[in-house]
């Protein structure tokens, strides 16, 4: 029995977690938050929570969190405890000093998927207003950039098609590199809910995961596929569906562009892309695909949801344009029940994507280019903005190592555990003259920075999130800040040091800033999410006040959706005599990415190590029991944790999850990314397992 007291108040915030931005009430008593209530009003949750939003906040009180700014001339002396105007003058100086010596470009910064919308706005300000380049890149690289390609180039806008409550009109699911029952609970549980009703879904994972099988559930297919093998599966889908004739022709023709159907229905009609080609790549039997294919294209309101295990890979942006290719093929797009739904991992993905976080685009996914836009934000800020994409998150870590890219701030991002091939990243870190680290503990990245600014917690500070459906939600103070200033107020107080001459006094105004200059943001104001509880962007006055639930459906925002062929080109990561088992990764219902907040609280006692699942017949073959330690290597690095002997997995695939720093699961994932955005191929590294006796 856990004793808390009688709340004496309450605020209704947003969860800091993942991607479905549940709404709570954080119950207070005087300035001590005694409990999370989901709230029943929150149009993303109706009342409902995981375990993660309910009990694992403890981490806001931890004892490791460090709460006064510390600097250091060089990393390999001790910190020093200073005031914030000293971290302040000391980053200023030395990131001015940078870029007198080695140019303006010398210097960059990395945006977060966990901070608000106005905090990312300000951060992508500092480095295009203060800095004077576009050195901007966000967490979002390393997860959905694919989505940002794919999305964009298909139909015109990176952002999920539907809400949430559109599956509970869906017919026929397909749930592909995803598992929402673990990584997105909330909405996990109302797919559920209408597979109970009688929906039927497909299931495309190597992976057996809960959607296949679980009390009341069977999926009606499961599809198995080899990893690194998603867009031969698009592909083939899509051969049986034009080569069957079961495509909708009157939406195609009225809603795409029909000579670029014409190409791409030429290109997947061919017989290299039938299932039966293609069986050899994904390993899935081609009746099995073709079933499948026609109750998509037969079975009524088809939607699609999607997750890291689309993206993560050599060819995510491919696969991503093969998901909007089938929904377009079957005329699944623009009402409820259907749809395109990548499924956002952290909590302001879609957030700090439209908030002009990528190097390459403004605000709003417009391109740097585009001297129509820059006119914007040029006349409100007055200066004049470059015109040059800037560097990728890799590309500085490249520069870095090379000696042209020399300082960099980094907010709520531990890019050493998160980031791929993490001997990479240290090197480039280890290059810089000025690493910033702006976070609420002393992270691994920390271990190589010169500044680092305390954050705040969720609890602390007032802002938005935007939810994977477009829901924009109100975080608001629960409690005063720990460290005594914001993270927008650290931001404001950099830029100024740099002489930014930033005067905002509230995240409200920023919100306001963003309106303005950002289309897709129009009308969107704190007053106006307090007045409906939420608003999904794109909202107006007249027709749509509480924003715009279901995209695309008079017409694409690009006018014509655009198919695209999906050329299968595996990966360059293949197995062999030395590696010849497939890892691939994700998530547990109680942990959270790499821990850094979860770790810090109760939940880990449900989960206090990242496990190994490997497949009856494959651990038989190595002398692997269950429980047993095992080493786990691939060319890049060697790592030990513990077996899970489970026909979960198929022979030949094994899977771990990421959210224990000793893992160290980066050490063993290669260099290999998305052709397009560069967003590492996370999901396919070839490995050996073998016994051991513990770390
Ligand atoms: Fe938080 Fe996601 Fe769980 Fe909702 S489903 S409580 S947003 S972690």
């Amino acid at each position: 029995v856990i004793e808390i007291g009688v709340p004496e108040h309450s605020v209704i915030t947003t969860c800091a977690y993942c991607g479905v931005g549940c709404s709570f009430k954080a119950e207070m008593r005087g300035d001590e938050l005694v409990r999370m209530v989901p709230w029943k009003d929150g149009k993303a949750n109706r009342g409902h929570s995981c375990v993660k939003g309910r009990f694992a906040w403890g981490y806001a009180q931890h004892k490791d969190r460090i709460l006064k700014p510390m600097i250091r001339d060089k990393v390999e002396e001790p910190w020093r405890e200073v005031e914030w105007d000293e971290a302040f003058s000391f980053a200023a100086k030395r990131l001015r000093g940078l870029q007198e010596t080695y140019g303006k470009d010398s210097i960059g910064v990395i945006t977060s998927s966990r901070c608000t919308n106005e905090e990312t706005y300000l951060v992508q300000k500092l480095t295009r207003q203060v800095f004077g380049n576009n050195n901007t890149d966000t967490c979002a690289r390393v997860c959905h950039s694919p989505t940002g390609y794919g999305l964009g180039q298909t139909f015109g806008t990176s952002a999920g098609t539907q809400d949430f409550d559109s599956v509970e009109h869906s017919d026929v699911i397909i749930v592909i590199g995803a598992n929402p029952t673990d990584a997105h609970p909330v909405f996990g549980s109302r797919m559920k809910k209408r597979l109970r009703q009688g929906a039927k879904i497909i299931v495309i994972d190597p992976r057996r995961i809960d959607l296949v099988k679980s009390p009341h559930i069977k999926a009606a297919h499961h599809l198995p596929l080899r990893p690194g093998t998603n867009v031969a599966m698009l592909t083939s889908l899509a051969h049986v569906i034009v080569t069957e004739g079961l495509m909708d022709e009157a939406f195609i023709r009225e809603r795409c562009d029909w000579d670029e159907f014409q190409d791409y229905a030429e290109f997947v009609s061919a017989p290299e892309n039938s299932p039966e080609a293609l069986e050899a790549a994904t390993g899935v039997p081609a009746a099995e695909v073709r079933a499948a294919a026609r109750l998509f294209a037969t079975g009524g309101n088809g939607a699609i949801y999607y997750g890291l295990g689309v993206t993560e890979h050599s060819q995510g942006s491919t696969a991503v344009i093969g998901i909007a290719n089938l929904a377009m093929l079957t005329g699944n797009i623009g009402r409820p029940g259907v749809g395109v739904n990548p499924l956002r991992g952290q909590n302001n993905v879609q957030g700090s994507c439209d908030m002009g976080s990528f190097p390459h685009e403004l605000p709003g996914y417009r391109h740097v280019k585009n001297p129509e836009v820059r006119e914007i934000f040029e006349s409100l800020w007055g200066t004049k903005l470059s015109d040059e994409p800037g560097l990728r998150i890799n590309n500085m870590l490249d520069a870095a190592t090379e000696g042209t890219f020399k300082g960099i701030y980094i907010q709520g991002e531990d890019i050493l555990q998160s980031d791929p091939d993490t001997h990479h990243v240290a090197a480039g870190l280890k290059a810089m003259d000025c690493v910033i680290v702006h976070d609420l503990f002393l992270n691994e990245t920390a271990n190589y920075a010169h500044v680092f600014l305390p954050g705040s917690t969720f609890l602390e500070k007032d802002g938005t999130f935007t939810n994977a459906e477009r829901r924009i939600n109100l975080v608001r103070e629960v409690m005063k800040p720990k460290t005594g200033m914001a993270d927008w107020e650290v931001t404001q107080a950099l830029a100024n040091a740099m002489g930014g001459n930033w005067s905002y006094t509230h995240p409200r105004e920023v919100m306001a800033e963003i309106a303005a200059t950002t289309p897709s943001f129009a009308n969107v104001s704190f007053d106006r999410i307090a007045q409906y509880g939420s608003v999904q962007w794109p909202c107006n006055d007249t027709t749509a006040p509480e924003g715009t639930p279901i995209m695309h459906v008079d017409g694409f925002v690009r006018g014509k959706g655009k198919f695209i062929r999906t050329e299968y080109v595996a990966t360059d990561e293949k197995v062999g005599p030395r590696f010849p088992l497939l890892l691939t990764t994700g998530r547990i219902l109680s942990q959270y990415n790499v821990g850094a907040q979860t770790r810090r609280t109760d939940n880990t006692a449900w989960h206090p190590e990242d496990l190994l699942e490997i497949h009856p017949q494959d651990a038989e073959d190595r002398g692997v029991h269950d429980g047993d330690f095992v080493r786990l290597a691939s060319r890049t690095g060697e790592t030990t944790l513990r077996a899970k002997v489970t026909d979960r997995v198929a022979p030949g695939v094994i899977y771990t999850t990421f959210h224990h720093p000793d893992t160290q699961a980066n050490v063993i994932t290669t260099d290999y990314s998305d052709w397009a955005t560069n967003c590492p191929e996370y999901k396919v590294t070839a490995v050996q397992v073998s016994p051991s006796n513990g770390p």
